[in-house]
């Protein structure tokens, strides 16, 4: 994949990354839906993206963190901190670039969303159940 260039919405904060593959995923999960008022759309970046400008990161959960910028608080990322395969697992706002013409493969936390609006079209979806078994630490194992 070509390596893209994007800004958040005040422009203080500019990202370089690559994207993994061509496709793009949404998540519903409660957090996503609240930092975004309704879902994140995103990319997995290859290792090596950077953002120059003013980011702050915030620990959502015991695994994973968020970036945004300091001055207009733009999402930027998703990044999994835990140890483990999924250490440094980033998804990328696909909104801080223009049109990347990659199409939405992925709705993650489909049982999450709010039955007020969906996606048109068919890709794969994942529930909040399905999604916490991929990410789950191993020593959890599968308990549920
Ligand atoms: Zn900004
Ligand atoms: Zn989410």
């Amino acid at each position: 994949m070509p390596e893209l260039q994007g800004q958040c919405m005040c422009g203080a904060v500019t990202v370089t990354a690559t994207p993994a593959k061509d496709a793009l995923g949404a998540c519903h999960c409660d957090q996503c839906r609240r930092w975004t008022s309704s879902m994140l759309v995103s990319f997995q970046a290859e290792e090596g993206y950077a953002a120059l400008g003013p980011v702050k990161t915030f620990a959502s959960s015991d695994w994973a963190e968020r970036a945004f910028c300091a001055e207009c608080g733009s999402a930027l990322w998703y990044r999994v901190t835990a140890p483990g395969d999924m250490h440094g697992h980033t998804e990328i706002a696909a909104g801080l670039f223009e049109d990347t013409g990659h199409g939405l493969q992925l709705e993650l936390f489909i049982d999450k969303k709010p039955k007020g609006y969906a996606f048109a079209g068919e890709r794969k979806q994942m529930t909040k159940a399905e999604v916490e078994a991929m990410f789950a630490p191993s020593e959890e194992g599968d308990s549920q």
